[in-house]
């Protein structure tokens, strides 16, 4: 039975020119600055994301935790959304490793931060409280059905930040599909934030690694906190080497996964016993809610028997998310799938 995953996009495999690159790759001593392949790779990115410089890390919660650790000392505080994936899934990093404490306000249906929640959020310097630092954004938000935020609401928390001193981080883990879906550049985000990390390893279906971007500054100060993290990676030019066939060849095509979910999510509102707005996924994730009593495990269970891999997202929440290894037929097929369990 051929398997139709559609727990996440973590599960695409690396290409065929992926595989090419990495047995063909010059290599070098990272830690020393000496591998050719991940410089290259950092210079890329940097470059596409028009930043001064890059930094490759091992995954996108290690980039994000350089990132706070980065930009912040212990004690010091964040504003962040409380469905931000540096919140809820990356083991509480920032306060465990880092001291730093998230000040949770709510992300709205489509992944913004109300600018009112973050002025209101904002300390005054007072002997009492600990001293905001950092507004963290997620684009695209992956709780929020994967909304990609807008450059306009971007240059609007930067100039909001910026005018009280502050700075902003950007989980960017899939910025490449906010770009694709919005059909801007990803510099159109990037020039609103000081710091952007973003995945090689989902849509983009490179075997590991992120990138962390900045100024040239904060990038040299983030090499000392990934080397502390212990994320100093020798040789790592062979896995470098996968992300620039990533970002050479599989940033175009997300268009295809885009338009993917959008035929699952219109597929589903059609199954009586799902509901879900699919106006609201404008990228590759898709969330839906069960209406009756059949619970999110008892369907992801009979979907599996039948080759077809959903997350379970809560009691009665699903996560479906479309990527390289899911054709347009999967989606026709999955939709039968599903359609027969929920009955
Ligand atoms: C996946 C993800 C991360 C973390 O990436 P890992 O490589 O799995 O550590 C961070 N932020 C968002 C929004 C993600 O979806």
């Amino acid at each position: 039975m051929n398997t139709i995953d559609l727990r996440s996009d973590t599960v695409t495999l690396p290409t065929p020119q992926m595989r090419a690159a990495m047995a063909n790759a010059q290599v070098g001593d990272d830690v020393m600055g000496e591998d050719p392949t991940v410089n290259r790779l950092e210079e890329i990115a940097a470059s596409r994301i028009k930043k001064d410089a890059a930094l490759f890390v091992a995954s996108g919660t290690m980039a994000n935790l350089v990132a706070l650790l980065t930009h912040c000392a212990r004690g010091d505080e964040i504003i962040v959304g409380d469905k931000a994936h540096s919140f809820i899934n990356e083991v509480g990093g920032m306060a465990a490793l880092g001291g730093i404490i998230p000040r949770t306000i709510p992300n709205q249906p489509d992944g913004t931060l109300a600018l009112g929640d973050i002025t209101n959020a904002i300390r005054g310097d007072n002997v009492h409280w600990p001293p905001t630092k950092l507004i963290a954004l997620e684009n695209t938000h992956n709780a929020c059905n994967g909304s990609p935020l807008t450059p306009e609401y971007h240059k609007a928390v930067s100039d909001l930040a910026h005018a009280r001193n502050l700075r902003v981080h950007t989980d960017g883990a899939r910025i490449f599909n906010a770009a694709v879906a919005l059909g801007v550049p990803a510099s159109e985000f990037t020039q609103y934030t000081d710091s952007i990390s973003f995945c090689l390893s989902k849509g983009l279906s490179a075997p590991v690694g992120s990138l962390l971007c900045g100024t040239r500054e904060f990038i040299a100060e983030a090499r000392r906190q990934r080397k502390m993290v212990g994320g100093g990676m020798r040789q790592a030019g062979i896995i470098a080497a996968a992300g620039i066939v990533a970002l050479e060849t599989m940033v175009e095509r997300l268009a295809d996964d885009h338009a993917n979910a959008r035929r699952l999510a219109e597929g589903l509102a059609a199954i009586p016993g799902i509901a879900l707005d699919p106006a609201r996924m404008k990228t590759n994730i898709v969330f839906f809610d069960l209406t009756g009593a059949l619970t999110a495990r008892q369907l992801a269970e009979r979907a599996a028997r039948d080759g077809v891999l959903i997350g379970v997202n809560g009691e009665r929440r699903i996560r479906a998310v479309t990527h390289c290894g899911i054709a347009r037929e999967d989606i026709e097929t999955a939709l039968r799938v599903i359609n027969r369990a929920m009955k």
